[in-house]
């Protein structure tokens, strides 16, 4: 029997894990974080206040992410929380003399993106003290968001929206998504647009605006304006009654 179809999307292999975080209200602000761009593991590692899922601030901040504070875990230790996982990342603002390689959100980013058998953990530290060493060391690399070297450390949460960006856009390229945005209707055809522009054309020369006999460059070149714009079936219909109603009011 054919094996499963296994999802590799990284949406589906990443996993953000946070030690001792002491503010429920990050938490919250950190699920929010993650679901704006379309991840949803989350575990806690002995957060400072154990109902921290549920405290009101978390509820707060999280706004409509509440179904990532929903679905996350608490758990005691980090091995419990990188169970499953065959790689992690550590995030720290400090670069320390006995480190895993350094590299930034991008190019890790781009690792995950590239290594499909990877389940990653991305382990992020306390708002007071960051990571401790011995985490930092069980991870294989440390990632620092570059920054203001006089005032390099982020809010927790804040970290997470650029790491979850970052990994977003490293899974989807560098686009944006096809969908249109607001109202789009049809388009118009080449038909419908020859015959505003023949509209158009007759308007234009009854008000004297275009001479027949020397037209110049003037509908070739409101040809051109209009061929910059994805011209509608519906505003097409809008420029030709506009010309209509100025030979109504002419005769
Ligand atoms: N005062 C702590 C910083 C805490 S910020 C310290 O000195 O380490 C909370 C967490 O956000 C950090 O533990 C780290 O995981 C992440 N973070 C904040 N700024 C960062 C940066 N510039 N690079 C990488 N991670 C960062």
């Amino acid at each position: 029997m054919n094996q499963p179809q296994i999802s590799t999307s990284l949406f589906k292999r990443l996993r953000f894990v946070l030690v001792d975080t002491s503010h429920p209200g990050n938490i919250g602000a950190v699920a929010r974080a993650m679901k704006t761009m379309g991840f949803s593991q989350l575990v806690l590692v002995n957060p400072r206040f154990p109902d921290a899922l549920v405290h009101e601030e978390a509820i707060a901040f999280a706004s409509g992410a509440q179904d990532v504070l929903v679905a996350a875990k608490i758990v005691g230790s980090i091995d419990e929380a990188l169970a499953g996982c065959n790689f992690a990342a550590a995030l720290s603002a400090r670069l320390r003399e006995y480190s895993p390689p350094v590299i930034t959100p991008r190019s890790l980013a781009a690792q995950l993106v590239a290594s499909e058998g990877l389940n990653a953990a991305l382990v992020f530290g306390s708002e007071r003290y960051g990571l401790p060493n011995d985490i930092i060391e069980q991870c294989s690399v440390l990632i620092n968001i570059p920054a203001n070297p006089d005032y390099s450390s982020l809010n927790l949460a804040q970290a997470v929206q650029l790491l979850a960006y970052e990994a977003r856009l490293a899974s989807t390229g560098d686009v944006i998504p096809a969908t249109p945005i607001g109202f789009q209707g049809e388009s118009a055809s080449l038909v419908q647009i020859d015959g505003m522009y023949a509209h158009l054309e007759e308007a234009l020369a009854a008000i004297d605006f275009l001479d027949p006999a020397n037209p110049k460059k003037l509908m070739p070149r409101l040809k051109r304006l209009f061929s910059r714009t994805q011209l509608e079936t519906e505003e097409v219909n809008i420029l030709r009654g506009i010309a209509r109603q100025i030979m109504k009011k002419l005769k």
